[in-house]
């Protein structure tokens, strides 16, 4: 999927690409998301656009699996929902969220619990508890 910079976000924030989950994508390196919530959307953002790259790199180091699963074929995204980000400490935060795909014509809900962890400066998704 290509987005152009002024479509709005996948993630549903209601802003364009290019000044919300398209900071993050595109300057990885030296531009971070700030805090998990947004690096919460800019990952769901990467699934849409399937980005594994990204995935990869805000993927803790101690949780990262090898490498991606390439997407089921015809796996649709429909939409985030935020529920919950709560902030722990400086270092750890929690985000819940739901995320809602299609696959095959049946509609899918992941309703996870995210831990999310702070180091060097740099938020990184470490795990989650779906219900
Ligand atoms: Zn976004």
């Amino acid at each position: 999927m290509n987005l152009a910079d002024h479509d709005p976000c996948p993630c549903g924030a209601g802003r364009p690409y290019s000044g919300c989950c398209g900071r993050w994508h595109a300057g990885a390196q030296h531009l971070q998301a700030p805090d998990a919530e947004a690096l919460m959307r800019s990952r769901y953002s990467a699934f849409v656009l399937g980005l594994n790259h990204y995935l990869l790199m805000t993927w803790h180091p101690g949780t990262r699996p090898p490498a991606l699963e390439p997407p089921e074929p015809g796996l649709k995204w429909l939409g985030l929902e935020v529920k919950r980000h709560v902030p722990v400490d400086d270092t750890h935060a929690i985000v819940e969220f739901v995320a809602r795909s299609k696959l095959g014509g049946r509609a899918h809900r992941l309703h996870e619990t995210s831990r999310f962890v702070k180091e060097e400066g740099r938020w990184f998704y470490v795990d989650g508890e779906t219900r």
